[in-house]
């Protein structure tokens, strides 16, 4: 199984998928999570992203698709695996399916989280202040909502053509979205 989890920062895809990971037993691959590991050790990786992230802006392309599909190709991964915050353009998406389609491999579901941005606003900046994420500040969060609407949302419409779109309502708690995922999924 190879699902995507889409929706605008702050909409809890992190946290679904932590959640998922049990149920499914499937491996988490966050690119926001790789990058900023990467960020902490400062591998080359880390620092070309780093000033991208810092200001809210999408690392490029490149750099994004070349970790995804390094990721892909680990065993771990050979049985699916839960992708969170990749594809995130509509390039990426292309890039992701040309990918699979070499390997004979295709994605089973898109999920996407909705919620008001009032609340998504909301919820990024308590993280903010719990996490200490460098890129929770007022000022990022707006820029990454800006870069959500512009350049990910298009993806609902793309999967929506393909007929693999789960739109879910990504308000309440952690468990509530989990059980409408679930149930989304069928699983
Ligand atoms: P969120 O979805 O809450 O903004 P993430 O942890 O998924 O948080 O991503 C944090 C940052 O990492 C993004 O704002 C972006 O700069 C970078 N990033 C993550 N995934 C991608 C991607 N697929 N393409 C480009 N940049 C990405």
């Amino acid at each position: 199984m190879l699902i995507v989890l889409l929706g605008a920062p702050g909409s809890g895809k992190g946290t679904q998928c932590n959640l998922l990971v049990q149920q499914l037993k499937l491996p988490h691959l966050s690119t926001g999570e790789l990058f900023r590991f990467h960020i902490s050790q400062s591998t080359p990786l880390g620092k070309r992203a780093q000033e991208f992230i810092q200001h809210g802006q999408l690392v490029p392309d490149d750099l994004v698709v070349e970790l995804v599909t390094e990721e892909l190709g680990n065993d771990r991964c050979r049985e699916g695996c839960l992708l969170d915050g990749f594809p995130r353009t509509v390039a990426q998406a292309e890039r992701l399916e040309r990918y699979l389609v070499e390997q004979d491999r295709h994605l089973t579901a898109v999920v996407v989280l909705e919620a008001e941005e009032q609340e998504l606003r909301r919820r990024m900046l308590r993280r903010g202040e719990l996490e200490n994420r460098q890129d929770d500040t007022p000022e990022t969060i707006a820029r990454r909502m800006d870069v959500y609407r512009r350049e990910t949302a298009p993806l609902i419409d793309f999967y929506g053509e393909k007929g693999i779109l789960h739109r879910v309502d990504g308000t309440g708690s952690p468990d509530e979205v989990n059980q409408r995922v679930c149930a989304e999924l069928g699983v």
